[in-house]
């Protein structure tokens, strides 16, 4: 069955809705981001119960942040990498480092608006590791794959025909970056580079990433070369 990508732009963030016999939802926004969501799904003509799992890509507040609602909305399951977890069932507030003179400006810009974030807490269900996950029972031909470096539970979404969801293993257009390209935020870069060498050769073609556009994953091969 061929799937569909619904992207579903909420705050700076963008998660994806993916559909096949089923559907996944790729990360859930900043905290209050639900009224969006719900918006999001009905213009898409996507049923709430059609999803199946949420896959949250890492512990940020602004990918947990409306995790509770949309899973409370549409009664899937979530799933998180086990090294983060706690940030969503505890609402624990992680921030990554910046890792560029422009990423350590915006972090100083916002980082008193973030502290500030409240997380409403949620189970997850499905308690990722380092090996990869297979989405099939969940309707979607593709699988979650551990990739580190952003953060140290940072998963990726890597569909059988090359799609990739990033979640910040990538970032893409203003105000984080001004092109496609590595994130401005990691706690490890080399990491992030690694992590990327290994969705290349597995055969990632398109980037999704949480904050802006898609883009050709060439442009990455071209930053690691
Ligand atoms: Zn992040
Ligand atoms: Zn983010």
């Amino acid at each position: 069955m061929s799937l569909s990508i619904h992207p579903i732009v909420l705050g700076f963030n963008r998660c994806y809705v993916v559909r096949g016999e089923r559907a996944i939802l790729i990360d859930t926004g900043p905290p209050g981001s639900a009224a969006g969501f719900v918006k999001g799904i009905k213009r898409a003509a996507i049923e709430p119960q059609e999803i199946a799992l949420i896959v949250v890509t890492h512990g940020h507040p602004d990918h947990i942040g409306s995790a509770k609602e949309i899973k409370d909305f549409t009664g899937a399951s979530l799933a998180m990498h086990e090294l983060e977890k706690e940030c969503l069932e505890k609402g624990v507030l992680r921030v990554p480092p910046a890792v560029t003179a422009w990423g350590r400006l915006l972090m100083k810009l916002m980082i008193r608006s973030v502290r500030d974030l409240k997380i409403p807490s949620a189970k997850v269900e499905v308690v990722l590791g380092n090996e990869d996950f297979s989405l099939v029972e969940y309707g979607v031909q593709g699988r979650v794959i551990h990739t580190p470096g952003h953060s140290a539970g940072s998963v990726s979404v890597l569909l059988d025909t090359g799609e990739a969801f990033v979640g910040d293993l990538a970032m893409n257009g203003f105000p984080l970056r001004f092109g496609p390209g590595l994130p401005v935020f990691a706690e490890d870069l080399q990491g992030v580079k690694s992590s990327w060498k290994r969705m290349l050769e597995r055969g990632a073609t398109t980037v999704y990433p949480a904050h802006g556009k898609p883009f050709s994953a060439e442009r990455i091969r071209r930053t690691l070369a």
